[in-house]
């Protein structure tokens, strides 16, 4: 991390000098407040990532809204060699979108046209700076949905999503975003002297999503939607927690429809803020947070029962983009860590894909480690086969403990997703990818983009 330094002030100075001339009306925000809040995202999740991206903040930041203005900032910063690091709307959470070595920061939350939804294929062209909620409302008009969307849907940018972000919402239906046939094509800034802006086809696109930004800047993506369904929002009571993990392994196993399935252990629900209307868990109550079609209501309820589960409260989700109150995703995937750590700011949290079957290993982890880990799953289409995740909540320790956990649940079958490193490869399966590499060289060959973040990159 020592590696990198804020520019030399001289060259920055430079650089806003290039941009203010611009006749693109680009205005250089230099304010320290505001550099701090462009400069940041959730990484604080974290107790690891805090102390090694605290103090990290952009020299200059800019805010575009139209094309030739990103390729007009692009020039510059490759002309004066200032590191760029791009911004949706930093919901980040594992550092993506924080510049360590300062430079400029390039907020992208204004170009956020739609540019086309074919009727027939359903194939969206959007700018990446439009949230997916917007989108999704867009889609809705033509009968067409998002396929995936994380719980940050109503404040996430579909770049940023797709740049940083992996799944959530849809994720039980439709994998991940790296799955092949979700992005079908890219429009790209080069970090050039001379920026070059490129149409991908999907197989070019490939390396760009989710590299943190670090190989090319995403002005447009092509991408599949789906058929929009009405789902419904259901709430469902277990008192034993084998019940409900049982449940929730063989629903998505049923022909019964369902777009998100996520459980909570007692202790967690009991701490959730719930919809209106819906009641606070009980003592000992888990629960199952369940998106479901309109069809499956005639048989869901007693096929729950039938299982241990009592309906609590049942809801339409809030038509995309005019969700008022909560929704229910937002007490699923990284929401259900953000409103435990809202009244206990000394938890933490890791990802995990967890083994079949996974009683073994979850039964494992509580005799050793008690109450301090707390289960929370989501099943996900994994490979083409369902599967359980897991997103404990984890009482920190120190980070010798977290280790023990992480090591504890490898050896259990896990496969860990590590949420407190900031490089691409470490935070998946800390495999270098030589393509997303090749594309660094080949759309950022003097390597300025989001610097530190990709470890295959050694130039
Ligand atoms: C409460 C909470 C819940 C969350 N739930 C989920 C979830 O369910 N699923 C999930 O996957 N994630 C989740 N996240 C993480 C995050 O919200 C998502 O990844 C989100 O999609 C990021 O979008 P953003 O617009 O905020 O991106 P940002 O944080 O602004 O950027 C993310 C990365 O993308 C890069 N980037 C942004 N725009 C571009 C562009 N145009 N071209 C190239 N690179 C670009 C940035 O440099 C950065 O590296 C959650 C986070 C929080 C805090």
């Amino acid at each position: 991390m020592d590696d990198f330094r804020p520019v030399d002030p001289e060259r920055i100075r430079a650089l806003v000098d290039e941009l203010g001339a611009s006749p693109l009306a680009l205005t250089p925000i230099l304010a320290p407040a505001e550099l701090g809040r462009l400069s940041a995202d959730f990484h604080d999740y974290s107790p690891v990532l805090e102390p090694l991206l605290k103090g990290r903040c952009a020299q200059v930041a800019v805010k575009v809204e139209r094309l030739e203005q990103v390729m007009a900032v692009a020039g510059a910063c490759a002309r004066h060699r200032v590191p760029l690091t791009l911004r949706g709307a930093g919901t980040g959470n594992y550092g993506q979108c924080v510049p360590l070595a300062g430079g400029l920061v390039l907020d992208l939350s204004g170009l956020n046209r739609l540019r086309s939804v074919d009727p027939v294929s359903g194939i969206v062209e959007a700018e990446p700076g439009c949230t997916l909620a917007h989108l999704d409302g867009q889609l809705a008009l033509h009968g067409r949905a998002l396929r995936l969307a994380p719980s940050t849907y109503r404040s996430a940018t579909l770049g940023g999503f797709f740049a940083g972000g992996s799944g959530g919402l849809g994720s039980l239906r439709w994998g991940f975003l790296r799955d092949p046939g979700h992005l079908l094509g890219l429009e790209v800034v080069t970090l050039e002297a001379e920026p070059r802006l490129l149409r991908l086809d999907a197989a070019a696109s490939a390396p760009l999503n989710h590299a943190y930004g670090t190989n090319g800047i995403i002005t447009a993506l092509r991408l599949a939607s789906t058929e929009a369904v009405a789902w419904q929002q259901l709430v469902v009571g277990f008192s034993r927690w084998e019940a409900a993990l049982e449940a929730s392994r063989e629903l998505p196993t049923t022909a019964l429809l369902l777009n998100a399935l996520c459980l909570l252990e007692a202790p967690v629900a009991d701490r959730m803020p719930w919809p209106v209307g819906c009641p606070a868990a009980g003592p000992g109550e888990h629960r199952l947070l369940l998106h479901a079609a309109p069809d499956t209501l005639e048989l869901l309820p007693g096929w729950l029962a039938a299982r241990g589960g009592q309906l609590r409260w049942q809801g339409p989700r809030p038509e995309a983009g005019r969700a008022r109150g909560l929704p229910l995703g937002e007490l699923t995937w990284n929401h259900t860590t953000l409103h435990w750590r809202a009244q206990a700011p000394d938890w933490t949290y890791l990802q995990l894909l967890l083994p079949r079957p996974e009683a073994p290993l979850l039964e494992a982890v509580r005799q050793r480690w008690g109450s301090d880990v707390l289960w929370h799953l989501e099943a996900v289409r994994y490979q083409g086969a369902p599967r359980l995740t897991a997103l404990p909540l984890v009482r920190w320790q120190g980070p010798q403990a977290l280790a023990d956990l992480v090591a504890q649940c490898r050896e259990l079958g896990a496969v860990p997703f590590n949420p407190h490193v900031i490089t691409v490869e470490d935070g998946g399966l800390g495999v270098v990818d030589a393509d997303q590499v090749a594309a660094k060289a080949a759309y950022d060959p003097a390597g300025l983009m989001n610097p530190g973040k990709l470890r295959g990159w050694a130039g």
